[in-house]
């Protein structure tokens, strides 16, 4: 038996070995990780990386997959090699059984009546569930503050952002609240939270993972990945949610590659990896750069041709993504009107018509950021302004991937820093929409073309301590490079800092004062109050 101190510090691979060697059983694992939410996650302090945590339900899937082990036999055979392994699944994500709330207070209280295909996924590879992790609410933000349930914190240091918006993952993953967690990328959603908590996170090919059952921020953007601390953890969870989805229009036909084998080819020999000049360098923090310099060194090292690419469209690419994401979320987010879905607020006076019962709704149940996005939206749409606002952003995506497909001519792989700065404080950049949607300077170019990208730990700045993302793109469906090269470079820094970054991350139990759960009882449905 190992202490559940080190159990929840495995990685989900080493996990799933001792489970299938009987060394460990799921629901020790699992209650180890159920331990650890409770005394990390709540409180004044508390990471709050969970909306709801689902211990019940997790439980009783590692009961089972522990019995079917223990029976034995062709059932114990059959069992998914992360059978057992607990995993976080971000709350944007539908789930039966566990409130859905997009970190929105208009979904507050309601229960998808259906499961996500990567939901699906999960179940039939038997891994429990242990619950649903915090965003900017409908994942539009970089730092988890736009959460209408509190933001998340940064386990590196309490008083920083975890990223965003997929923060709850990130953070979850990186306080050893979790081995795995799902993640959505519309802009930087898993990536940019990975490099700045010091943790592993893929935004697949777009269409590679289904997309039914992700609540749509910006359809054409949008795209589910896993999130881990080692990126063969990542190959392994992405090999069990990927794959074609005939719910998904989107969804590629393709066979999934297989990632896992690609994650352990342990060679970059003669494979050219390209640096974009347009995204490093000016704007970016020193010690980001230096730790991105330090990648190179060690990619030349282990054999990689390190070639130099531009991408001159790219410096178009944000402005163009904060035409099309609002567009396209201001359409998505049109459903939520009190009349299907979650809260409803009737006007205080007056009549009460339908459009009055929506706005009032849409009112009190919005935070600030979807506000501004629908009404930027709503505003690039509109008749008279359509061909000037969205009709160039569409152009500029057009470009942004022919300078991707002009890179990929010369480089196999692409890599830049996966974030301009380290985490930034809490409060500090909540007031200045502008300077949030900087952060994601660097991870946009790959949804707007729909490549595939990988961000993994590449050390901590020199200037705060604070751990610093590399980013590699690849060609679309060309995900197994990612980790073949991640992989690689991992291995290399690891040996260069004597074990994982995370190691090094200060001891949380210290830094949170008082471990109240931070649970968040399921919120009675609209049904249910209707009921009574
Ligand atoms: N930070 C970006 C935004 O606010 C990306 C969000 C995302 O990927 N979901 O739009």
């Amino acid at each position: 038996m190992t202490d559940n101190n080190e159990l929840i510090r495995l990685s989900a691979a080493d996990l799933a070995e001792k489970l299938a060697a009987g060394e460990v059983t799921s629901v020790e694992v699992t209650q180890a990780y159920l331990d650890r939410i409770a005394a990390v996650d709540g409180g004044e302090r508390g990471v709050n990386a969970f909306l709801h945590v689902n211990a019940e339900e997790a439980l009783a899937v590692a009961a089972e997959v522990d019995a079917t082990r223990a029976a034995g036999g062709a059932e114990a055979e059959a069992l998914h090699v992360l059978a057992g392994v607990p995993v976080a699944v971000k709350d944007l994500i539908v789930t039966v059984g566990q409130p859905t709330t997009a970190g929105s207070k208009i979904l507050e209280g309601w229960h998808s009546p259906y499961d996500a295909t990567v939901v699906e996924r999960l179940r039939a590879a038997k891994m429990p569930i242990l619950g649903k992790t915090n965003l900017d609410e409908f994942a539009m933000g970089s730092s988890t503050e736009h959460s209408a349930y509190g933001p998340t914190r940064n386990p590196w240091d309490l008083d920083r952002i975890p990223g965003g918006s997929g923060g709850g993952s990130a953070a979850a993953v990186a306080a050893f609240e979790a081995p795995l967690a799902l993640g959505t990328d519309t802009g930087g959603s898993i990536r940019q939270p990975g490099a700045v908590t010091g943790t592993v996170g893929v935004k697949p090919t777009y269409g590679s993972v289904s997309r039914y059952g992700a609540i749509a921020m910006a359809s054409s953007l949008d795209q589910i990945g896993p999130v881990s601390r080692t990126v063969l953890d990542s190959a392994l969870l992405h090999q069990v949610i990927g794959g074609h989805d005939p719910h998904d229009s989107t969804s590629l036909p393709d066979p999934l590659a297989d990632l896992v084998a690609a994650a352990k080819t342990g060679n970059v020999e003669g494979l050219r990896i390209g640096i974009i000049k347009e995204l490093h360098g000016e704007g970016y923090q020193a010690g980001v750069e230096n730790r991105f310099n330090d990648a190179l060194e060690l990619l030349k090292e282990a054999g990689a041709q390190i070639v130099e690419v531009s991408c001159p469209n790219f410096q178009y690419a944000l402005g163009a993504y904060y035409l099309i994401m609002p567009s396209e979320a201001s359409s998505n987010l049109a459903k939520f009107d009190g009349v299907r879905y979650g809260l409803r607020v009737l006007p205080e006076d007056g009549p009460m018509t339908i459009e009055r019962v929506m706005g009032a709704t849409r009112a009190a149940g919005f935070g600030d950021e979807v506000k501004r996005r629908i009404i930027l939206g709503t505003y690039a749409l509109s008749a008279g302004y359509y061909d000037a606002y969205y009709g160039s952003a569409q152009k500029v995506r057009t470009l942004v991937q022919r300078d991707f497909e002009a890179a990929f001519t010369v480089a196999d792989v692409l890599i830049s820093p996966t974030a301009p700065t380290t985490a930034f404080r809490l409060g500090e950049k909540l007031d200045d929409p502008l300077a949030m949607y900087l952060n994601d300077v660097a991870t946009i170019p790959a949804n707007l073309a729909g490549v595939p990208g990988l961000s993994l730990p590449g050390g901590l700045a020199d200037e705060d301590g604070l751990p610093v993302g590399i980013q590699l793109l690849a060609p679309a469906r060309e995900d197994a490079r990612l980790y073949r090269v991640g992989a690689v470079l991992e291995a290399l820094l690891e040996a260069k800092w004597g074990g994982p970054l995370l190691a090094q991350a200060p001891d949380l139990i210290a830094g949170v004062a008082g471990s109240a759960s931070s649970v968040v009882e399921p919120v009675e449905t609209l049904e249910a109050q209707e009921a009574k």
